[in-house]
This record gives structure tokens, C-alpha cells and sequence, in this order.
């Protein structure tokens, strides 16, 4: 008898007569067309001449507001174009980092959401995002830092999200590895304790998105950089790409660590400076550390991956560049600051170490609505912190789209505020711990 997919193919025969025949049942399996692997995305086609919308790139935020667009929206001659591959930008460069505990009224609202949705993505998708709520620590090493996440964590309970201050004897017991001694050089006096942090795996994210999108209709088109965005009398009509013009109804640029680039070809200036972060990982270890750490003081960020290794992160490059290398400088000052915490991990060798372009905004916060051109819509601003926000920025941004009308929770994070003095200020909120 055989088991059978949901869509009627063979998957495997229930009792296979022989295992160590496995590697050649794999092989018959592989190359049978019988077996035909599942086709989640869009197959090579020729892009159409036009579409309602274009999206441009293909990382968690592109992926999400087209899956919003055609699940939602009914909208879905929609064609989401990227320069390299699915979820090849930060989406696969982040440390996956999903927290709520900002600090302004606007900012722990927006997160607050993104996180909920996220509680329950796996089950949207029908697809594991490995989506893991461990808890969130920040570290104070200061009575200044005391001070202002005791703010925080009033701010953070009044609006419904689960943030307090806990002292070292309660940081012992929620971390026992880590380093909390009166002698310490940078010595712990308290912490800011968010239960409600999280991690997730980040490129099933962009891939879950896409797959729901293209099972929608929704065309994705790999390898097809946008090169210039044309306007007529205001308003986008269409992009330049290697591969031909294409009309559009409307854009939407969802470019990180691309955002100003992009924009200036229609022709907008972004208030935003682009930084390279970097981050690393060690080899996989037995788990023994639940939470996420960080400490803005020393500047360094950890937590444990379901693999085994450690993840390890801390603060921008400080200087502006597009660049993606990963420097011997930035690594030695990672990993001096996790020692203080973590002495253990001297032990620890280092498995790879990389960076992304974060586009940091003078705030702090995003730059999500519409912008000075018509129909040309902007999800910018993401610096370190934009891959908690993916779900709800999907969904906030397809709904703007759709309707022409920003849902409140993203008002405060259009472009003008920079024009009017209303910005949202979240650089204390948003330091190391990303
Ligand atoms: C080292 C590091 C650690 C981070 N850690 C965290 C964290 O822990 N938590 C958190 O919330 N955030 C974190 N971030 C930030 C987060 O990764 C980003 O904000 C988020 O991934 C942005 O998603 P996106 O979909 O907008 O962008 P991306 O995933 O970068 O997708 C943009 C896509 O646009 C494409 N593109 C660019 N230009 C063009 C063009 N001209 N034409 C077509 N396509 C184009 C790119 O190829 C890319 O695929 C981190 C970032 C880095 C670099």
C-alpha cells in the first residue's frame, strides 16, 4: 500500500521491504516523473507587458504584501520582481530578532501586532516558520539604563504587551549561564524582561509568503533587477528591467538596504544613510541558553538557534558604505563583548560571519505609505530592525494599496514627518538589540 500526498502522489511505500535499498529508492524517486517536486513559485515565464502592481524585491516585506494583496484584496495580477534570488537580501542576513518592547506609543503598537501575527504564521502558511517564543532580556549595566527601561516597561504594560523590570536574582534564575557577578567589569544591575520575544526562521518567512502568493496568482520573477521606475504627470506608469518595460498600475518599493537607490529613480530623496551590520555564528552546541540576551552597553546581542549555535550581533559599521564584508575589526569586538557575559563561549569556534546594507532612518523608525509620486508606495527604513515587522507590514501596506488610505497604525511612519517635526523616536528602544 502506498501513502498518498494530499494532491493524490505516491509519497512512499508504507513499509519499505528493504532500508538499506533507501539510497536507490531515493534515486528512483528523484528521477522518476512520476514524483514530480512540488512547484511552489512562479515557473521561468516572459514578464507581461503590464501589471496592476509591481512590487519591487522579493525579501519578507515584498512577499508578504503580495500575499496580502491577492489573499486579501482579490488582487492578483501583481508581479513581485527582485535583482538576485527569494528572500536573498536581509531577510536571509537577519538574526531573527521578534520583540515589541519599544518605546514610543506608535512603535510597541505597530511591533505588538507584527508579533501576534507571527504567534500564528505556521498555521497560516501550512508551512513550519519555526517560529519560537523564548523571552527577551536587555541588560542594564547602569542607573541610567534602570531609569529609562523602567519607562519602557510601563509604556510596554500600558499598551498590552508583556514587559517588566527584573532585578539580578531574578536574571540569574531566567539565565543561569550567564555571567552576573559584582566584580564583573561592566557589573549587571537589572534587566528588562519581555516574554512575549521571539525568533522565527527567517527565509521560510519570505518563502511561506511567496509560496501563499504565487498558490494566488501572484507572478515572482527572480533574477530581474528594476533598473529605472518611470513617471508621467506625477505618477508612476511602469519600470525599466534587463528583461523589458513593464507597465504598472501601481509600485511598491521594498528594497532594504536599497531604499535610496531605488528611490531616486522615481525621483524621491530619503532621509536615510546606509550602514553595513554584521553578525556571526558559532559551531552548534547541546541548548543551554533559552532567552534571547543583549546588552546596548557592551553592545552585543546572543541568542541560542534550535540547530545549537550561537548567534552573535551587536551594532552597525560606523561608516556609511554599501558593502557586504565582514571585517576582522567588527569580529574581535563581538567577541570580546559576549565574553563579558558568556566567558564559556571562549571555548566556542566560529562557524561563518557575515553582513547585510541596514538603511537607517535619522528615528530610528520606518518609512511605510505613500510617497511625493502617485501610486508609488514606500516600505523603507528598515535599518536593524524590519524583519519583526514583516507580517504586519504585509498586511498594513496591501491594505494602503488596495484602498488608497494608510490603516492608522502605519500613519506615523509616513515620509512627511520629517517635513513636519513628527518623528517617532525609537533609537533607545532600538540600540544593540535590533
Ligand atoms: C546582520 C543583520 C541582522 C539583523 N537582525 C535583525 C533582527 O534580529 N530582527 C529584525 O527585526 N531585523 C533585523 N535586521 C533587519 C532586517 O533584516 C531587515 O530590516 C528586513 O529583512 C528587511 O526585509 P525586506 O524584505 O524589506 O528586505 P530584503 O530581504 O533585503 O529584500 C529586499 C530585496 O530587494 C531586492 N532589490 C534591491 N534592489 C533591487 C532592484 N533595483 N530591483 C529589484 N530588486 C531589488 C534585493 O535583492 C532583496 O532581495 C537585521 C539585518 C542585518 C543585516
Amino acid at each position: 500500500m502506498m501513502l498518498r500526498g494530499r494532491d493524490g502522489c505516491k509519497l512512499i511505500a508504507e513499509k519499505p521491504k528493504n532500508y538499506n535499498a533507501m539510497p536507490f529508492g531515493l534515486l528512483k524517486y528523484g528521477l522518476s516523473k512520476e514524483y514530480p517536486a512540488h512547484q511552489h513559485f512562479t515557473p521561468k515565464t516572459d514578464l507581461k507587458p503590464h501589471y496592476d502592481v509591481v512590487i519591487i524585491g522579493a525579501g519578507g516585506h515584498g512577499t508578504a504584501i503580495a500575499y496580502h494583496l491577492a489573499k486579501h484584496h482579490g488582487i492578483r495580477n501583481v508581479a513581485v520582481l527582485d535583482k538576485g534570488y527569494l528572500g536573498g537580501g536581509n531577510t536571509a542576513r537577519n538574526t531573527a530578532v521578534i520583540r515589541s518592547n519599544y518605546l514610543t506609543e506608535e512603535g510597541v503598537n505597530f511591533y505588538r501586532e507584527s508579533v501576534k501575527l507571527y504567534q500564528n504564521l505556521s498555521n497560516e502558511f501550512g508551512y513550519n516558520i519555526m517560529f519560537e517564543n523564548r523571552g527577551q532580556l536587555t541588560l542594564a549595566h547602569s542607573d541610567a539604563a534602570i531609569r529609562s527601561f523602567r519607562w519602557r516597561a510601563e509604556v510596554n504594560q500600558h499598551l498590552g504587551v508583556r514587559s517588566e523590570l527584573v532585578d539580578p536574582q531574578m536574571i540569574r534564575e531566567l539565565v543561569p549561564n550567564l555571567r552576573v557577578q559584582d566584580d564583573a567589569r561592566f557589573p549587571i544591575l537589572g534587566g528588562l524582561w519581555h516574554a512575549d520575544g521571539a525568533t522565527a526562521r527567517h527565509d521560510a518567512v519570505a518563502w511561506g509568503y511567496a509560496k501563499g502568493a504565487c498558490e494566488r496568482g501572484v507572478e515572482l520573477h527572480q533574477c530581474t533587477e528594476v533598473t529605472d521606475v518611470r513617471i508621467s504627470n506625477g505618477r508612476v506608469v511602469g519600470v525599466e528591467t534587463p528583461r523589458g518595460y513593464v507597465e504598472a498600475g501601481c509600485v511598491v518599493q521594498a528594497v532594504a538596504g536599497m531604499s535610496s537607490v531605488v528611490a531616486e529613480m522615481a525621483g524621491i530623496k530619503l532621509p536615510i544613510h546606509s550602514y553595513p551590520l554584521q553578525a556571526m555564528v558559532t559551531q552548534p552546541y547541546k541548548p543551554l541558553l533559552e532567552p534571547h540576551v543583549s546588552s546596548p552597553h557592551v553592545h552585543v546581542y546572543v541568542h541560542q538557534t534550535s540547530r545549537g549555535e550561537f548567534v552573535i550581533g551587536g551594532g552597525s559599521d560606523p561608516y556609511a558604505l554599501y558593502n557586504t564584508r565582514a571585517t576582522l575589526e567588527q569580529k574581535e569586538s563581538l567577541a570580546s563583548a559576549v565574553l563579558e557575559l558568556f566567558p564559556f563561549l571562549a571555548q566556542a569556534k566560529m562557524l561563518r560571519q557575515w553582513a547585510g546594507v541596514t538603511d537607517m532612518t535619522p528615528d530610528y523608525s520606518p518609512i511605510m505609505g505613500l510617497s511625493p509620486v502617485d501610486n508609488y508606495y514606500l516600505d523603507a527604513g528598515w535599518g536593524t530592525w524590519g524583519f519583526k515587522a514583516t507580517p504586519i507590514c504585509g498586511q498594513t501596506m496591501a491594505e494602503l494599496v488596495a484602498t488608497g488610505r494608510a490603516p492608522e497604525l502605519i500613519t506615523p511612519f509616513a515620509l512627511d514627518r520629517f517635513y513636519d517635526f513628527r518623528q517617532v523616536n525609537e533609537a533607545g528602544a532600538t540600540a544593540a538589540s535590533h
